[in-house]
This record gives structure tokens, C-alpha cells and sequence, in this order.
């Protein structure tokens, strides 16, 4: 069977996660890593799904956490590779497990690091490090622009004091949003400008996520050319920390048809929200594609998919089909393995899609069921 009919056999909602095109991306990122030396770590907040842990690690050095929960989780699932964290502000209560579990903690700002250098054990194995914000960004979405004005995340120059950096060994910076290598190139030079001064004492530069690696047309030789060019001159150690690079184009959302109507246009509900269970949809938004259909107009049939929430604006998009669309019809969206089950919600007291990975060999594997109770237990 194909992978369309395997996955139409499954009961809906379900993510399906595709180890054929997440071993493709890993694959990818480990040829940057074995070329330069890197280290490359999955950003867990792009993608969670710790069954896949054990085949992620055998490619990557390691993961990176937005603070407690995904370090713990790293910690249990993908124990002996790395472990780094960033977040905005850590709390005192969380910082002994930190410590103890992670090989990187970055801090957002100098007051932070000064509140937690206190904490730091005698012979603590932990490195640490300060987000940087160069200012500058080619994002152009606001609320994806971590250079925004006012922004809180990272240190702009002007802030940076540079009498506290003892205990400190690098710097991180996270200003890329899908973007490419020449992107980074011209960010490069910003930071290089800014900061450059103090990485010829640090031990590492991370460049934070946003780097569209694995996506086609990506020009992975100038990403190598560069992470060589950083190495070199300031004699450090590079990391990067991928979260959509990791898990592009890795997965599915099988739903089913369950109404069909009409109101001055076509019209479908399905058994999945836009809302609940891929809500970057609104929040990017973006239009998530569906196998076998076309741009509204380009196939016969044209349809308005809506959710079966009751949020006027639950719309996933227009779409046109082949042959007239029936309940009961089975529809496969793509790319549906990041920030998607990351973000899912119980929203209108929607069910939580099960997960199934698909293997490579055409087998499928139920790895997790949801219901009732998992809307339940968050009230
Ligand atoms: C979101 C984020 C990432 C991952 O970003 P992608 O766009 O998924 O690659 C990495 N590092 C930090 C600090 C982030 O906030």
C-alpha cells in the first residue's frame, strides 16, 4: 500500500508522524555537523514527540528546552546527549534541576545571570551562556520578530556589561524565522560587528533556530562556509538549534469529512480544528496543504474546510477537489509534525487527535490515544 492509503485507513483525527521524512531532514543535518564539527540540537518547542527521541539522537548531539518541563523531558528521553535551556526568566525553584541536568543554561539578561550565579555549585559541570539581541532581524511578522522594538529577548550592545562576563563561556542569538543561509550571512556580520569583540574569550556561539536546512533550495555549502568562518576566526565552538529544520514536512493530520454544505459557497466540516489542533493556521497564518487538491478554482469542485468548533473564524482554508466532496471522505494534510502537536488545544471541548508514527517499512504504530479524559483532567 502507499503512504496515502495506509493513512486513510486510520482512525481521524490522528497526527501521523513520517519517519521516512523525518530520517530525510536528520540526515541532512547531520552532514552539517560531520562537515564542520557544529553541534546541532532539536528545539523541542517545535517538536516534542519523544517516540521519535531515540532516532533523533542517533543523529543529533542533543536537544535544547524553553525551560523546566521540555529539560526534563529531554533528560528522560534523550538522556546522554546534550541538554541546553534558554528561557526569558527562570525561576529559583527550578534551578537545581537545571543545573543539574543541563550542559548549556543561557540567561536573557545580566540581572538574571547575576540572580543565579550565586546558585552555581562548587565543580558545576554546566556551561553558561548570555542571549544576545543584535537588533537585527529580517522577520517581518511581528510576533515571530524577536528584534522588534521594546523587545524583551536578549541583550542588545547597549545593555551588555561587559565587566560581568567572567563564569560566562558564550553567547546565543535567535533573530531567523525560515529563513535561509543568506539570512544568516547577513546577521552574521551584525553580530560580528557587535559582539565579535567578546567571542575571541568565549567557548561557543550558538545561532539560535529559524534556518530552514532541510527545506529545498537551501544553501547548505554557505551555512557550512559560515559556521567554519566563526570557528576559525574567534576559535569556538559552534551550535545550532533547529526546531523546524528537524521535523519539516514530517507528518500528517488525517481528518474526515463529516458535513457538507452550502452558503454562498461550498462548504465542508471536518473532524479537525484550525483552532484546536493546528493553530498556526491562524496565528502565522498559513494555508496548510492537502493532498490530492488544488487552489480554490484549479480543481472542479471548490469547498470552504471549516473545523466542527463553534469559532466563527475555525476556517482552515479554501481548497478544490477532483470529484465532489462526500461525508465520510478522508482528507490528508501535510506538514503537520511541527508546532502543531506542540500547540494542540481542548478548546470547544474538542478531542486531542491520537498519534501514530508511520514507520519506514509501511507499518503504522499507535502511539498515543486520547479522549474524554484528557479534556477533563486540564479543567
Ligand atoms: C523557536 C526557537 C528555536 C527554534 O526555531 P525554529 O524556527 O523552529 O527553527 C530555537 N531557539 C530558540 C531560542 C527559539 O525560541
Amino acid at each position: 500500500m502507499d503512504k496515502k492509503s495506509i493513512l486513510k485507513t486510520l482512525k481521524t483525527p490522528c497526527y501521523v508522524i513520517d519517519e521516512e521524512s523525518l530520517i530525510k531532514n536528520l540526515k541532512i543535518l547531520k552532514n552539517v555537523e560531520d562537515r564542520t564539527g557544529c553541534h546541532i540540537l532539536l528545539a523541542q518547542k517545535a517538536f516534542s514527540s519523544y517516540c521519535a527521541y531515540p532516532l533523533i539522537s542517533q543523529y543529533l548531539s542533543g536537544t535544547t528546552a524553553s525551560g523546566i518541563f521540555e529539560a526534563r523531558l529531554a533528560n528522560e528521553e534523550m538522556s546522554g546527549r546534550q541538554i541546553h535551556v534558554f528561557s526569558p526568566a527562570y525561576k529559583d525553584e527550578d534551578m537545581p534541576e537545571l543545573l543539574e541536568i543541563c550542559d548549556h543554561i543561557v540567561f536573557n539578561s545580566f540581572s538574571q545571570w547575576k540572580h543565579f550565579r550565586a546558585m552555581i555549585p562548587e565543580g558545576c559541570k554546566t556551561e553558561f551562556g548570555l542571549r544576545i539581541n543584535p537588533e537585527y532581524s529580517e522577520i517581518e511578522t511581528d510576533i515571530y520578530n524577536p528584534c522588534f522594538q521594546y523587545s524583551r529577548l536578549g541583550i542588545t550592545l547597549e545593555n551588555f556589561e561587559e565587566n560581568e562576563l567572567k563564569g560566562i563561556s558564550g553567547l546565543h542569538f535567535h533573530t531567523m524565522c525560515e529563513q535561509g543561509a543568506d539570512t544568516l550571512e547577513r546577521t552574521l556580520k551584525i553580530v560580528e560587528e557587535k559582539f565579535g569583540k567578546y567571542l575571541y574569550d568565549m567557548k561557543w556561539l550558538n545561532f539560535g533556530g529559524g534556518h530552514h536546512i532541510t527545506k529545498p533550495g537551501y544553501d547548505v555549502e554557505k551555512l557550512i562556509s559560515l559556521i567554519e568562518h566563526i570557528k576559525k576566526k574567534y576559535d569556538i565552538q559552534v551550535y545550532l538549534e533547529p526546531g523546524e529544520a528537524v521535523a519539516i514536512d514530517a507528518g500528517f493530520l488525517v481528518t474526515t469529512v463529516l458535513d457538507v454544505t452550502k452558503n454562498g459557497m461550498n462548504l465542508a466540516i471536518v473532524d479537525t480544528s484550525a483552532a484546536c489542533h493546528m493553530p498556526d493556521v491562524l496565528e502565522m497564518p498559513y494555508r496548510p496543504f492537502i493532498i490530492d487538491s488544488g487552489e480554490p478554482g484549479v480543481l472542479p469542485y471548490t469547498y470552504r474546510l471549516g473545523g466542527p468548533t463553534c469559532l466563527a473564524g475555525d476556517i482552515i482554508g479554501d481548497y478544490s477537489f477532483e470529484k465532489p466532496l462526500s461525508v465520510g471522505d478522508r482528507l490528508i494534510f501535510t506538514d503537520m509534525a511541527m508546532y502543531s502537536i506542540v500547540k494542540n488545544n481542548t478548546f470547544n471541548g474538542m478531542p486531542l487527535p491520537d498519534i501514530y508514527m508511520l514507520h519506514e517499512d509501511g507499518t503504522t504504530e499507535l502511539i498515543k490515544e486520547f479522549g474524554y479524559s484528557d479534556f477533563k483532567c486540564r479543567l
